[in-house]
């Protein structure tokens, strides 16, 4: 690991003031992730600003939405009683999410900002243009099992690996972040980036800008929600494919469908075709597998991952299947 300078900030507007005169900053909090980058060789930042102890850890609602503080810790806002009997997708996601021990360290913040499992992007001695812009993309012809299907690009194909973040992308949430400009509200739809020609760029945070919390509306449909994890092995794994979904019916009707999947694009990948395929019609075996069919419609499976078109499919299903029986 190369050599760093370290600073604890006790204040956003500190961490933002320091972290903006530096170039070569990084934020840290839970610290499960840059660490690993940084003994790598992955990242070399020359500044760790740490936000671990801003207070910035709230957790509860707040004029009929829910607001996560961006530095409250994993397990503490799965465990929220709010959070796991009102957006149960939330929590749900979060304990699919990595181990206990790390749900006991990471930020929610630091969640959202986790950089992606492809593996060459964490060898350094492969190419790799989300490291090192330009260098190319040894996944396309490489090993892409679990790689994108959808919003890739020939530079990158990397997936995102959040669990959270899908659910709040079906959940319609907003991050809130406090940058050397201000404060800004930017949808959890526009904070990741597609990879096109600069994969390097992964999200909408401008430098020294940090994320202070997120906001998810409440509504029946985030009541009425789940999280679906496929993946090789139980625990500590990423997804090959994941599905975040909220609904609710009358008369056995779609009057409100909320749906993202995880696992097969470079962000979490709200599926709004499927959505209007279910909004307004009975919750149907037919309705069911046209939604299914309509987030795949274009997909763009590599070599080694074909079999995600019809994952996506079947979890959709699955997990309209078990939402429309709990109403
Ligand atoms: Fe790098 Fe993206 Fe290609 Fe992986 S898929 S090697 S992260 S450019």
């Amino acid at each position: 690991m190369k050599p760093f300078d370290y600073v604890r900030a006790a204040r956003p507007a500190e961490a933002v003031g320091l972290a903006a005169a530096r170039p070569d900053a990084a934020f840290i909090a839970g610290g499960t992730e840059l660490t690993n980058l940084m003994k790598d060789g992955v990242l070399a930042p020359g500044l760790v600003v740490d936000v671990g102890g801003l207070p910035l850890a709230d957790v509860g609602l707040r004029d009929g939405r829910l607001r996560i503080g961006a530095t409250a810790r994993m397990r503490d806002v799965a465990e929220h009683p709010v959070v796991s009997g009102r957006f149960p997708a939330i929590a749900q996601a979060l304990l699919a999410s990595a181990s206990p021990q790390v749900r006991n360290r990471a930020s929610i913040g630091g969640n959202l900002m986790q950089r992606t499992r492809c593996w060459y992007y964490r060898d350094t001695a492969s190419p790799c243009n989300r490291r090192e812009p330009g260098s190319g993309c040894a996944a396309v012809d490489g090993q892409n099992r679990w790689h994108a299907i959808l919003g890739g690009s020939d530079h990158c194909i990397a997936v995102h690996p959040s669990d959270l973040a899908v659910a709040l992308s079906a959940l319609d949430a907003v991050v809130l972040t406090l940058g050397p400009d201000g404060r800004r509200s930017i949808p959890l739809g526009d904070f990741h980036r597609l990879p096109g020609a600069t994969p390097h760029r992964e999200t909408a945070l401008r430098h020294g800008e940090i994320i202070t919390g997120v906001e998810v509306p409440a509504s029946p449909v985030a009541r009425n929600s789940r999280y679906l994890k496929l993946r090789d092995r139980a625990s500590f794994e990423f997804a090959l494919v994941s599905v975040a979904a909220g609904l609710t019916l009358r008369r056995g009707v779609v009057t409100g469908v909320r749906l993202a999947f995880g696992g097969v694009a470079p962000r979490p990948w709200r599926a709004a075709a499927a959505e209007d395929a279910l909004r307004g019609r009975p919750l149907t075996e037919g309705a069911v597998a046209a939604a299914g069919r309509a987030p795949v419609r274009g997909a763009e499976p590599r070599e080694h991952n074909a079999f995600k078109v019809e994952l996506v499919q079947r979890a959709l299903a699955d997990i309209l299947t078990d939402l429309g029986g709990n109403r």
